[in-house]
């Protein structure tokens, strides 16, 4: 296999600040391959990246949101050629089975091709004015540069969903992935210019969080930053934000709940929860991991849930069948597999895959716990791994309290086929992505995303939404006798 070099990409080109690597990575689903090295930047180059992104945001607001749109277009284009080239080395980088990450890819084409499509949407609007003969209205324009990081659970699609309206409003971007995205990033800026992306606006920075992190958000000159990842790093990076005025959103880690209630068809609700708990290996924000069962439903909905693991194959992330693959580095598997030891201790296992695997790689049986107390720390942390907890409860406001509890409110599901169960869940669960009969995990790309609580900032990316966080708004009046 081909060992990949990544480093920054700023100014339209590839900038080296040194010849020994400060990184590399290994494939998470055969630990042995090394799949590439990444080079950092250093202070000078952090420097020329910010300068970079000033003398391109001339030109950049400058062109029509038409003519933005066209190179929107063609950028979706060149990925969907290379689709297949960006989903395997990002799966080898961060172990997400294939065929998941060339959905996600094709979702970062599709995002393209929605934000591509807003250079010909309208972008204000007309308001009567109170005064004869005076044109009112508002204009939707771009705030700068702006400052994008991204984790690297969804290595292409959530920096799609940020670098796509962003460009679209007219800004310039540096951005910084996670270092164990960095080899699928580097290759995507690199597609993205040979595309025709004129040079500085979307500058690429490797590194660290207390570097290069650091750098956008303490001494750039940003004037919106765009985060996604855990809760700690989050809520530091937002109170940063804030003493320096610049416009943020956080969106960040959920623990997310499904409720399953007596009339649900219990088949294809436990073929849900399998899939949103335990796809990717349970390392999506979304993905479900407090299963609250009511008491009636019990007997039936486990039954269905440990027939339905027959098809959760624990299988390398190159294999097209693998349902979950491994983790997606060293420090995840030792924080699941802790989690793991804690369940087996104080917890009931309901079931645990028995699937050996014969390569040396970080995988986590997928793992079903019951017989935990409402607080323990299976049913309160995000564990970002395959196991869930299971709790039975005894009537729907018990339920709606066992979902609220959490400090976490990104999303939650209900599987009924009850109306009433359905609009009351709707109405009294505190998420910002709520469900009904659906996995928790998964949102429309043109539709809002996005938590309450310690799960966001209460912004929403995707969809319209997107364009109010990479804008603001001129007021414009003119007088005409
Ligand atoms: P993380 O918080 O460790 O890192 C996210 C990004 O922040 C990385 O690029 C990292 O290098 C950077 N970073 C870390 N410290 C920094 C600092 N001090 N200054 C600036 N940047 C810094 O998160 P992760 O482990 O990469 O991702 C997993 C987490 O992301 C989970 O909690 C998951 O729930 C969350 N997530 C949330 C969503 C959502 O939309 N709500 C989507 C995907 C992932």
């Amino acid at each position: 296999m081909t060992v990949i070099h990544a480093y920054s990409y700023i100014n339209g080109k590839t900038t080296k600040a040194s010849d020994q690597p400060d990184n590399s990575t290994y494939n998470p689903s055969k630990t042995s391959e090394l799949v590439g090295h990444i080079y950092y930047p250093n202070d000078e180059q952090l420097h020329e990246a910010n300068l970079s992104a000033h003398q391109a945001l001339k030109q950049w607001k400058s062109k029509t949101s038409n003519e933005r749109g066209q190179v929107l277009h063609k950028l979706a284009d060149a990925l969907e050629e290379h689709k297949d080239e960006i989903a395997q080395l990002a799966s080898r980088e961060m172990g997400k089975p294939i065929t998941e990450m060339t959905g996600e890819v094709l979702r970062g084409v599709q995002l393209l091709r929605y934000y591509s499509a807003e250079g010909v949407r309208s972008d204000g609007e007309v308001i009567p004015s109170a005064q004869p003969n005076v044109l009112q209205y508002t204009k939707r324009v771009p705030l700068g540069i702006v400052g994008i990081i991204t984790p690297w659970n969804f290595p292409v699609a959530i920096p799609i969903w940020k670098i796509a309206p962003a460009l679209i409003c007219g800004n310039t971007i540096l951005w910084k992935p996670a270092e164990n995205a960095s080899l699928s990033a580097y290759r995507l800026v690199e597609l993205f210019h040979e595309a025709g992306l004129p040079e500085g606006v979307l500058n690429l920075l490797l590194g660290r969080g207390s570097k290069t992190g650091n750098y956008i958000i303490e001494d750039s000159d940003i004037r919106g930053l765009s985060f996604t990842g855990s809760t700690e790093t989050g809520t530091q990076i937002a109170a940063r934000c804030a003493t320096r005025n610049i416009k943020y959103q956080t969106e960040m880690g959920g623990k997310n709940a499904a409720v399953i209630m007596p009339s649900a068809n219990m088949t294809a609700a436990a073929a849900a929860i399998a899939s949103g708990s335990f796809r990717s290996a349970g390392q999506k924000c979304t993905a479900s991991s407090r299963i609250f069962i009511h008491r009636d439903a019990e007997e039936t909905f486990t039954t269905a849930l440990i027939e339905e693991m027959k098809n959760v194959q624990l299988l390398p992330a190159t294999d097209p069948k693998s349902y979950l693959g491994p983790v997606a580095s060293k420090d995840q598997f030792e924080k699941v597999s802790a989690y793991v030891e804690l369940a087996k201790k104080e917890g009931n296992i309901l079931y645990e895959n028995e699937e050996v695997i014969e390569e040396d790689g970080y995988y986590i049986r997928p793992l079903i716990v019951n017989n935990l107390s409402r607080d323990h720390a299976i049913l309160k942390e995000e564990i970002f791994g395959p196991i869930i907890g299971l709790k039975t409860f005894q009537t729907l406001d018990e339920a709606f309290d066992l979902v609220n509890e959490s400090e976490y409110g990104l999303s939650a599901s209900i599987f009924t086929n009850e109306a009433n169960e359905t609009f009351k869940f709707l109405d009294q669960v505190d998420v910002g992505l709520i469900r009904s009969n659906l996995e928790t995990a998964g949102v429309e790309y043109q539709a809002p995303f996005g938590g309450m609580k310690q799960s966001s900032s209460y912004s929403r990316e995707q969809g319209q939404t997107a364009l109010d966080f990479y804008s603001t708004i001129k007021t414009c009046a003119i007088k005409y006798e």
